[in-house]
């Protein structure tokens, strides 16, 4: 008996040895006064019933119950989604609904009832999705109260990869909350992926997926391999042909501070590319893939993305593109 004592405090002590080892490289001292706070911020308040709650100050409010102008069709068009007693309902066989907004690695509130009045079975009743990476990784909506379908096809699965840990759903009509933690793919400069997508949920507020890692895009009977793709990219709903609403939407980008990314509207696009002035000189702007731009500078081929309207950024050098009026393009560096 001493001596299971004794190996038992010899492991101990040994696994100690090996967690001061640890590969953890503080940035900080402990306790250390130079260390920045956090930043202040107003939690908001939680929905209760069908009262919606209000955003955390510091989140990007995608839809507060009146204004869908975060909102467009995926071709960047206006949506035909309507708002209806604060709710974003979805208009069967009008298509999917993105965000302007492109987002990476987030923190993504979303609010979301099925009709009250059942109609269907499995799939088919109140299907919906919320979609990360422009509809390529859906978080399956449905109304999965007292109705039976697929493991992975659940309320809260990851379509077709991962079934949800516990069916958290409530009745058809009543107003459920999703709370989701999206670590977006990485991929190199030669477009390998170098780590997948991530996601932790919570349905109801019950864990309901923990750290899953995603095999590539969510699909129907397939587990298609992953695209090379922006790590920012626009944040999607489904319509799957029911009228599943929509609440008190709201997203908090994590990681470092960084420009905010948009994807603009295809004709948008097809607008900016083509042949611009610049001074005395012209430059050619084409299209990339995944709403981006490209352009030549110094024999260097430049991707763009969207920080507004009318301005774009490289992310691989300090290059600030402003398409002005008349054809005229501006480009900075080093700004
Ligand atoms: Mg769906």
């Amino acid at each position: 008996m001493k001596n299971t004592t004794n190996s038992i405090r010899l492991v101990s002590l040994l696994l100690i040895g090996f967690q001061s080892g640890s590969a953890v490289d503080f940035e900080w001292k402990s306790h250390d006064r130079e260390q920045p706070l956090p930043p202040v911020i107003e939690p908001g308040e939680f929905s209760v019933g069908d009262k919606a709650g209000t955003p955390p100050s510091d989140a990007i409010v995608l839809f507060d119950g009146k204004n869908k102008s975060a909102w467009v069709d995926m071709n960047g068009n206006p949506t035909k989604w309507i708002v209806k007693e604060g709710a974003l309902e979805c208009v069967p066989s009008s298509g999917y609904i993105r965000t302007l907004q492109s987002f990476g690695d987030c923190q993504l509130h979303v609010e979301w009832a099925t009709p009250k009045e059942v109609k269907g079975n499995s799939q088919g009743r109140g299907n919906s999705g919320v979609f990360f990476g422009l509809g390529q990784y859906e978080i399956q909506v449905l109304d999965c109260y007292q109705n039976t379908t697929y493991a992975d096809g659940l309320a809260g699965s990851l379509y077709g990869q991962y079934p949800p840990l516990v069916n958290a759903c409530k009745a058809p009509g009543e107003w459920q909350t999703y709370d989701i933690i999206y670590t977006a793919p990485r991929f190199s400069a030669s477009g390998e992926l170098i780590s997948p997508a991530y996601i932790t949920a919570f349905h109801n507020g019950v864990l309901i997926q923990y750290h899953s890692e995603l095999s590539g895009p969510t699909s129907w009977i397939n587990r298609p391999p992953y695209v090379n793709h922006p790590e920012k990219l626009p944040l999607a709903f489904q319509d799957h042909g029911n009228p599943v609403r929509f609440r008190n939407v709201w997203v908090r980008e994590l990681g470092k501070k960084s420009k905010p990314e948009f994807y603009l509207s295809e004709s948008k696009l097809d607008e900016l590319a083509g042949v611009w002035n610049r001074g005395h000189r012209t430059i050619e702007i084409t299209r990339g893939a995944f709403g981006t731009l490209k352009m030549t500078l110094g024999g260097q081929e430049l991707v763009l993305y969207a920080t507004s309207e009318d301005t774009f950024f490289a992310k691989t050098t300090d290059v600030i593109v402003h398409f002005k009026e008349e054809r005229m393009i501006e480009i900075s560096v080093g700004e």
